[in-house]
């Protein structure tokens, strides 16, 4: 159905990344994490801001293509507070991605001229990318290193060994095969990771997901549902089971007998959401 990933987590392996990440943070001056801007919270790793502590660390909200632009605007602002830098991505069509290195200098600005009082104005910076499987790291160095030079994965989480690559002139990106699990022992987590398909399908209750997104929607973003499937009114009250039936009823999808295909309902759902297809949306707003 969707891309999803190819690793199983186990404890063993989990450690084993994590002792990966602590090595190569020693290798770099800053950490740039990618978030889904859709949902940055469950798209973060549960452990890397412990890992990372002391160090630069610059979020990019990627795909923030699909995601509402008000809500990313916030997010900005709270990681600023916490003392991180931020920037909204879309590492699909490049959009925000030039802001990267002017970032990465701002945020490294007194390493840098602490650097030059030495005479080692030339070194380069070292930047460490991470993220969950499937957050558009390939597509970032992609994107940075102006194509070709690291192909994207359309099945993500295929292991890689350690890669650098140059971007522009005195900055060098650790790509490392080390990809993050996401923050699946929590259930709602799993499950809006599952709405954006960074987890995998074959796992889950395609039915009961698209149901549950249903609700989100019907609470947050009545709007879509209106204008993407010609609600009229939402059914009251507002519960994903009649919420999924409006939807098959609207698309003629219907099996004989009248009743609704709810799992092909529920299947196309849960494509369109993924593909940006109901509008922007965001799932976990700042502060709240
Ligand atoms: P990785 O596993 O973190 O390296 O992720 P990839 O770079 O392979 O991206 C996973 C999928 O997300 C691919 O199908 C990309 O085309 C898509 N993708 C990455 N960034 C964006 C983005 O900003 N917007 C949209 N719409 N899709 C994106």
């Amino acid at each position: 159905m969707s891309e999803a990933q190819s690793i199983q987590w186990y404890p063993g392996h989990m450690a084993k990344t994590k002792r990966k990440i602590e090595q190569d943070l020693k290798l770099v001056d800053a950490v740039a994490e990618l978030v889904d801007a859709r949902v940055p919270v469950s798209s973060r790793n549960p452990l890397l801001a412990t890992l990372i502590e002391n160090k630069p660390r610059i979020i990019l909200l990627n795909k923030s293509d699909m995601a509402d632009a008000a809500e990313t605007a916030r997010w900005i602002a709270a990681y600023k507070q916490e003392g991180a830098w931020a920037l909204a991505v879309d590492c699909k069509s490049g959009k925000g991605v030039n802001g990267f290195v002017p970032l990465v200098r701002e945020a490294l600005k007194d390493r840098i001229a602490q650097w030059e009082a030495k005479g080692m104005a030339g070194r380069a910076i070292r930047i460490m990318v991470v993220g969950i499987p499937n957050v558009g790291k390939s597509s970032l160095i992609n994107k940075l290193t102006r194509g070709g030079k690291a192909e994207v994965e359309d099945r993500p989480g295929v292991t890689r060994q350690n890669r650098w690559f140059r971007v522009g002139k005195g900055m060098d990106l650790l790509d490392t095969p080390g990809v993050l699990w996401p923050k699946f022992e929590d259930p709602i987590a799993g499950e809006r990771l599952a709405f954006t398909g960074a987890v995998r399908d074959d796992i889950l209750d395609v039915e009961w997901l698209a149901m549950r997104l249903l609700e989100l929607l019907a609470a947050e973003y009545p709007q879509v549902l209106r204008q993407r499937y010609k609600f009229e009114e939402l059914p009251q009250p507002l519960e994903g089971a009649a919420l999924l039936e409006l939807v098959g009823r609207k698309r003629g999808m219907l099996v004989s007998g009248g009743e609704v295909d709810t799992l092909r309902a529920a299947t196309m759902l849960l494509d369109e959401f993924r593909a940006g297809k109901l509008g922007r949306i965001t799932l976990e707003k700042a502060g709240r």
